[in-house]
């Protein structure tokens, strides 16, 4: 039997085909691809899923700075309020992920291990859901190991169907968003959900990330990073919530992938982590680029400050903007 799948539309037969989860045809595409036992290719994912879980808990215990000092801290924050969640808009369950999501950035910005899974950037994303989720259900380990391989099983599909994880091609829709979308699909399936509604989930959480700029300020991964991952966590919760609620996508996920790629040829290097559009360079940004020595920016990239919005750029759809 061959489980190799080189798009969601594939990966989605072979469940189909023979009854599996998207788990179980990730495990056995593993177990083909390298020929080793289960045992071999799960104890792997073991290894991933604790590494993770350090990186949470050292994550939410510290108040340190990272070199440049733009983050630290809010992991901390954030998490002191988990059992407040009257007092805010969201649940435990993501109040408590947003937490894990600043936790595992906030130790990637300290040159603390983490699982890049997809991307460093986009790292936080993925465990929050997960282990959040994992803890809300009080879901068996299984389970949880089960959510990372579907979440890979995400990730194969989007890179062989020509998708990228990569900032400086296709922007943080390629590392945070596709972080949405891996999260997406794994807790859908950790929930019980079909492998149908996985996919779903996916194309739900990725098409509200597409056109997502990389801005970084001083081209570290901390601003706006750290925070984007958290609240990217809950739109992974959402997506999956209004998968398992019966809401369908109307762009199928490889297709939302494809619109991925095309805004990406679209868009200005300016924001495909050079730093040099953005968030990158506000008011803000630039200051603190200043202050941390980093060389300025040349001035044709802020030529954008001068310019008013012309009658031309005007979109003329809904008026709304007057
Ligand atoms: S803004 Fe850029 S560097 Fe930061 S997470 Fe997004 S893609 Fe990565």
């Amino acid at each position: 039997m061959n489980y190799q799948f080189n798009n969601c539309e594939e990966l989605i037969a072979l469940c189909k085909q023979e009854k599996l989860r998207i788990s179980d045809v990730a495990i056995r595409r593993e177990m083909e691809l390298f020929k080793k036992s289960r045992p071999w290719v799960r104890n792997k994912m073991k290894a991933v899923r604790d590494t993770m879980k350090e990186a949470i808990d050292l994550g939410v215990k510290s108040t340190k700075k990272s070199k440049y000092g733009l983050v630290g801290g809010d992991a901390v924050k954030v998490y002191k309020n988990i059992n407040k969640s009257g007092k805010f808009l969201h649940s435990k369950v993501a109040v408590r992920a947003m937490a894990y999501a600043i936790a595992t950035n906030e130790q990637n910005a300290r040159m603390g291990k983490i699982v890049a899974f997809p991307t460093a950037g986009g790292s936080g994303v993925l465990p929050a859901v997960l282990f959040s989720t994992f803890e809300h259900m009080k879901s068996s380990k299984r389970k949880m190991l089960n959510a990372l391989f579907t979440a890979s099983a995400l990730g194969i599909a989007i890179l062989k169907h020509g998708g990228t994880f990569s900032a400086a091609k296709a922007g943080c829709q390629a590392e945070v968003g596709v972080g949405v979308a891996m999260a997406a699909a794994g807790v859908t399936e950790m929930r019980g959900g079909t492998p149908e509604q996985c996919l779903n989930a996916s194309a739900l959480g990725l098409k509200n990330m597409l056109g997502l700029a990389c801005d970084p300020l001083g081209g570290l991964v901390e601003v706006p990073c750290v925070k984007r991952n958290a609240i990217g966590a809950t739109i992974a919760m959402a997506a999956s919530d209004m998968s398992m609620m019966g809401v369908e996508s109307v762009i199928p996920m490889d297709q939302v992938v494809e619109a991925m790629m095309n805004i990406s040829a679209s868009m200005s290097e300016t924001v495909r982590e050079t730093a040099l559009g953005g968030l990158a360079v506000t008011r803000v940004g630039l200051k603190l680029r200043e202050k941390m020595g980093l060389p300025p920016i040349p001035e044709k990239y802020l030529d954008w400050r001068n310019k008013k919005p012309s009658a031309k750029n005007k979109c003329g759809g809904c008026n709304g903007c007057g």
